[in-house]
C-alpha cells in the first residue's frame, strides 16, 4: 500500500496509525481475511478466479476462533474480503465481533448486494470503510464484471452508503482497457465524496491468466500517477490515492514532485512500501495464512494449528521482510529499504520472492 496524497501532505491516515501501532506491539499490523471464495460476479481479470463455486467460508464457530486469534494481536487493521464477503452467511456476526473488539474494519465488496437494509446494518455495526470496485462508465463496467446491471447496483450502493455516512473507497484494477476510464472514476469519486481511490496493478493470474495484453506499460503508470496526483494537489481535493501492487510508484511520484526528503525520513523510520513480511498476513477461508492475498499458495502457517510466533518465524516471511536479501536491480537499489519492490510480481514473473520487481518505475 502506498498512500500518495498522505505522503505528500505529511499526514497519517487513521488506518495507517492503527497499522503502525499494531505492528509496533505485535509485529502484525494488517490482516487480510478472505472469508469466502464465492462471488456473484465474473470479472474478466479476477486473480482468484472467484465464482459461485468454491469454499463458502468457515462455520461460525471457526470464524469465532479466528477472531479470538486476531484479538490476541491487539487492535489491528482488518480487510474482510472474498470472493464476495456479503455472500458469506455469517458476515454480519463477524463484522459485529471484529468491531466489538476494537479493530479497524474495511469491507471489500463488489457492491452489488447492498440494499437499504444492508447499508443501515453496516452503519450500525460501525464498519470503518467500504471499498467498492468501479471500472468506468456503465457499459464498460458491466463488460468487465460480466454481469449486466452491476454498474447501476454499484452506483445505487454508493448513494445508499453515502446517505448512511459510511466511509467509501473506490477500487479499480489498472489495465490497458481500464486506463481510458480512470479519470471518469476519479471524477466520480470526487463528486460523490469518496475519500479513497485504490489503484491496483493488474496481475495476469486466475481468470486474467490469458490477458497479458492488458498489462499496462511503465509509461502508462507514470503518466497516470503524475496526472492524478497533480489533480488532487492542485485542486485541494480530500481524496487519497492508494496504490496497490506497485511500491515503486511511491518512490517515482515523490522524486518527480521534488519530495525526495520524505523518502529519507521514511527510510529512517524503517517504513517500507512493500508490506510482504512487514506485518501483513492473509488468512484464507480454511485458515491457511500466507504472506499476501495475491500469493495464497505460499503458506506460512495455519491459524488453527500455529501460533503467531510460529507463523512470523517462517523462513519465507522473515526473508521477504528484510530488504537486504533482495536480488537484481532491487538488491542494488538505493531505495530498497523504503520501497522493497513488489514481492508478488517478483515471485509471479521471476519465480523468486526475493528477485527484482520487473515493473519498477525507477529502473
Ligand atoms: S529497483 Fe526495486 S527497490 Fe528500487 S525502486 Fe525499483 S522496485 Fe523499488
Amino acid at each position: 500500500m502506498v498512500h500518495l496524497v498522505s505522503l505528500l501532505r505529511n499526514k497519517e491516515l487513521p488506518g495507517e496509525r492503527v497499522y503502525h501501532e499494531a505492528y509496533a506491539k505485535s509485529k502484525i499490523g494488517v490482516v487480510f481475511w478472505i472469508i469466502t471464495e464465492r462471488c456473484n460476479l465474473k470479472c474478466i481479470h479476477c486473480y482468484r478466479n472467484a465464482g459461485i463455486e468454491g469454499q463458502e467460508g468457515p462455520p461460525i464457530e471457526k470464524a469465532h476462533q479466528i477472531i479470538e486469534k486476531i484479538n490476541t494481536l491487539g487492535r489491528t487493521l482488518i480487510f474482510v474480503s472474498g470472493g464476495e464477503p456479503l455472500i458469506y452467511p455469517y458476515i454480519f456476526d463477524v463484522l459485529v465481533e471484529l468491531k466489538r473488539n476494537g479493530h479497524r474494519v474495511i469491507l471489500s465488496t463488489n457492491g452489488t448486494l447492498i440494499n437499504e437494509e444492508v447499508a443501515k446494518k453496516l452503519q450500525d455495526i460501525g464498519v470503518d470503510y467500504v471499498a467498492i470496485p468501479m471500472y468506468g462508465e456503465e457499459e464498460f463496467h458491466d463488460y468487465i464484471t460480466g454481469i449486466k446491471g452491476s454498474y447501476r447496483k454499484v452506483v445505487n450502493t454508493i448513494s445508499l452508503l453515502r446517505d448512511s455516512n459510511v466511509n467509501l473507497g473506490l477500487k479499480v484494477t489498472v489495465m490497458k482497457s481500464t486506463l481510458p476510464h480512470i479519470d471518469y472514476i476519479f471524477d466520480f469519486a470526487v463528486k460523490n465524496n469518496v475519500k479513497l481511490l485504490y489503484l491496483c496493478d493488474f496481475l495476469p493470474k486466475g481468470r486474467g491468466t490469458n490477458l497479458s495484453r492488458e498489462i499496462p506499460t511503465k509509461e502508462d503508470w507514470r503518466s497516470m500517477l503524475i496526472r492524478l496526483t497533480r489533480k488532487v494537489l492542485d485542486n485541494g481535493y480530500d481524496i487519497e490515492l492508494d496504490i496497490g501492487l506497485h511500491p515503486s510508484a511511491g518512490v517515482y511520484v515523490l522524486r518527480e514532485l521534488g519530495a525526495e526528503k520524505i523518502l529519507d525520513s521514511l527510510a529512517k523510520s524503517n517504513r517500507r512500501f512493500a508490506s510482504e513480511g512487514r506485518g501483513s498476513v492473509t488468512i484464507s477461508p480454511n485458515g491457511d495464512v500466507s504472506i499476501s492475498e495475491f500469493l495464497t499458495n505460499i503458506k506460512i502457517g495455519n491459524i488453527f494449528q500455529n501460533t503467531w510466533e510460529e507463523i512470523l518465524s517462517h523462513p519465507l516471511y522473515r526473508a521477504v521482510g528484510d530488504s537486504s536479501n533482495l536480488k537484481g536491480r532491487c538488491g542494488q537499489c538505493p531505495y530498497k529499504h523504503v520501497c522493497g519492490g513488489s514481492r508478488v510480481k517478483a515471485y509471479y514473473y521471476k519465480g523468486d520472492l526475493l528477485e527484482e520487481d520487473p515493473s519498477c518505475l525507477i529502473n
